[in-house]
C-alpha cells in the first residue's frame, strides 16, 4: 500500500505540479491553515461543541487534510522524508517533554528553561 506521500507525490507529477518552490507552498500552508482557522471565527466552540457539529467536522477535515497535503508538497518538493522528519521531531519533543504528568505550570517552565538552555 502507498504512503500519503507516495500517493501525492504521483498526484504532483502527473499534473507537473511536481516543482513549485518552497517560498509558495510555505504561503499555501499558512493560508489553509488560515482557512482552517476560518472555521472558528466569530465563534466558540470548544471540543466536545465541534465533535456534535458534522457539518463542521466535513468542512474541517477539509481543511485539515489542505494542511496536511500542502505540508507534504514542501517535503516532496525539497526531496525531504515526511515520516522521518515527523520522528525526528517526536524524538527531540520527547527529551524536551519528558513523559510524566505535568500541570501547565510545569510545562511552561520546562519550556522556558529549555529555550534559555538552547538560545
Ligand atoms: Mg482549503
Amino acid at each position: 500500500m502507498k504512503t500519503s506521500q507516495e500517493k501525492i507525490k504521483e498526484y504532483l507529477k502527473k499534473r507537473a505540479w511536481d516543482k513549485n518552490e518552497p517560498v509558495d507552498l510555505a504561503k499555501s500552508i499558512i493560508i489553509e491553515g488560515a482557512e482552517l482557522l476560518e472555521l472558528f471565527q466569530w465563534g466558540n466552540k470548544n471540543r466536545k461543541q465541534v465533535m456534535s457539529d458534522k457539518e463542521f467536522i466535513k468542512n474541517l477535515r477539509g481543511e485539515l487534510a489542505d494542511v496536511f497535503i500542502y505540508s507534504y508538497c514542501m517535503a516532496i518538493s525539497l526531496g525531504l522524508d515526511a515520516d522521518e522528519l515527523i520522528q525526528e521531531k517526536l524524538n527531540f519533543v520527547e527529551k524536551k517533554y519528558p513523559p510524566r504528568v505535568m500541570s501547565r505550570e510545569d510545562h511552561l517552565k520546562i519550556k522556558k528553561k529549555f529555550r534559555e538552555k538552547n538560545k
